[in-house]
């Protein structure tokens, strides 16, 4: 499944450096083209192996749109717009993978019409490259090298469902030793000789993150797949801004810039959020010392594992700045998420509570989580969301979840539409989870076998089976009558 927030930008403030604003979406795709131009057929020396060179990204509006290869770019005719993969969800910038369109794999990327002013402000002054360069860069990564739709990278991914999220009430020690950890790196990045100093502080930290949260290993998955796309992203963007020319000193410079600018403006005290920027430091590290970590990303190690696999730990104490800003940040995160994920954690906890169960193999578009992805304590089989955005083409009807707090969690229901038949583990793992949306009393007072809602947050014309799952509950299949 796919993920609006997979480049944790949500809640990011904006930067002060600011490119040429373009004027139109026209001039915007002339500036995503010279980056994919520069970038895209060199990504092998960015990554080995990967291959973007018969990759098209297509920015679009809806009334125009613009493909961009590394050897082209030509705006698509009316007609061939009408066949165009669009994003399902209406946000700011949505994107949608496809597999072939005029031959090619890619991505489309919509960018709203009112884009080129406050949202350009917003969004572009962050990246080195375009926005719309880094996102493609970035979700390609996912497809393209990852490929895990296919059986690409083998994961960790053991027993469980391919799962991300922090505990929920966020707790601080982790998140303040994957801070350190983090400016530990940059430390080691800028300062090359007091590295082996930074890099035993880095060791540090990760030992005393990896023994003490419990988050380590499947749950920190995200370190290598997110830290691995983001970095490819990063380097891209570098790549783009500065060329393959450029001095060493110079890239350098402009990555700890990049460096220091997630450390004071992005950075939010999620697990998952956190890889993103774990991912880009621990990778710059591991490409300046030459080491071959890439080969072992795909076999399934993060970036950050293989870094400090052999570094002794140096013995470090927590930086009073650093304690007093997680701690600040994690009560201001918990309280803005609490008024959602409690009732939803009560509901779920509560037999009597009922659920509408959703395939996610029937989910169509982007997806958003909005706030975040988190677990419950005593729920470890359930990915809490406080705010999901989702829609879903079944063949029992459709739906709409519109910022609606919901689960994904196991359902005794029949996957109706079953999962295709070539994914690999990983995917086939995460496609066999289902959207579970308590409902209120009201919304299925007169259900029976087909349940049509239509609030603020809930839109469906969908055939239900009622089941009882082994604790009581009633659950709502979405599920087609059999013919
Ligand atoms: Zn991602």
């Amino acid at each position: 499944m796919l993920m609006a927030l997979c480049l944790g930008l949500a809640r990011a403030p904006a930067a002060a450096a600011a490119p040429t604003k373009p004027a139109n979406l026209q001039e915007y795709a002339q500036q995503v083209a010279q980056n994919v131009r520069v970038t895209w057929s060199h990504a092998d020396r960015i990554w080995k192996g990967a291959d973007y060179m018969q990759l098209m990204l297509v920015l679009t509006d809806v009334k125009e749109a613009w493909a961009i290869t590394a050897d082209a770019t030509h705006e698509l005719t009316p007609e061939e717009r009408a066949n165009l993969p669009m994003p399902r969800l209406s946000g700011s910038v949505n994107y949608q993978p496809f597999d072939d369109f005029q031959g090619h794999r890619g991505l489309t990327i919509s960018v709203p019409r009112n884009y080129f002013g406050t949202t350009w402000d917003q969004f572009e002054p962050q990246y080195l490259s375009t926005f719309a360069f880094h996102v493609a860069s970035h979700e390609l990564f996912h497809f393209q090298v990852q490929d895990l739709a296919h059986g690409g990278w083998s994961l960790p991914v053991g027993d469980h469902p391919a799962s991300r999220g922090t505990l929920y009430p966020l707790e601080i020690a982790p998140r303040v030793a994957r801070l350190e950890l983090f400016d530990a790196l940059l430390h080691a990045y800028a300062e090359p000789a007091r590295r082996a100093e930074h890099l035993g502080a880095a060791a540090y930290w990760y030992n005393v993150w990896a023994s003490e949260s419990g988050e380590a290993g499947e749950q920190s998955m995200t370190d290598l797949t997110e830290g691995t796309a983001e970095y490819f992203a990063v380097v891209a963007g570098a790549r783009a801004a500065l060329g393959f020319d450029a001095l060493a000193e110079t890239y350098r410079r402009t990555l700890i810039g990049e460096l220091e600018k997630r450390r004071d403006q992005q950075w939010i005290p999620q697990l998952d959020l956190e890889s993103y920027h774990i991912g880009v430091a621990a990778g710059l590290l591991a490409e300046e010392q030459g080491l071959d970590w890439q080969a072992d990303a795909a076999r399934g190690t993060a970036p950050i594992t293989f870094l400090l696999q052999n570094v002794p730990p140096v013995a470090q104490e927590p930086t009073p700045r650093t304690v007093a800003r997680i701690s600040s940040a994690v009560a201001d995160e918990n309280a803005q998420v609490a008024p959602r994920l409690d009732p939803l954690i009560d509901a779920l906890a509560d037999p009597s509570h009922a659920v509408l169960a959703l395939p996610a193999t029937g989910m169509v578009g982007t997806f958003a989580p909005g706030q975040g992805f988190y677990h419950a304590e005593d729920m470890p089989d359930l990915q809490l969301m406080p705010s999901v955005s989702a829609r879903f083409e079944l063949p029992a009807g459709g739906v709409n979840v519109n910022r609606r707090a919901a689960a994904f969690g196991d359902a005794p229901c029949p996957l109706d539409p079953p999962p295709p038949a070539d994914v690999g583990q990983a995917q086939r793992a995460a496609l066999s989870a289902f959207l579970l949306v308590p409902l209120g009393p009201e919304e299925i007072e007169d259900a029976t076998s087909d349940l049509t809602i239509t609030s603020g947050t809930l839109i469906t014309r969908v055939h239900v089976n009622r089941v009882q799952d082994d604790t009581g509950r009633p659950v709502y299949c979405a599920v087609a009558p059999e013919t």
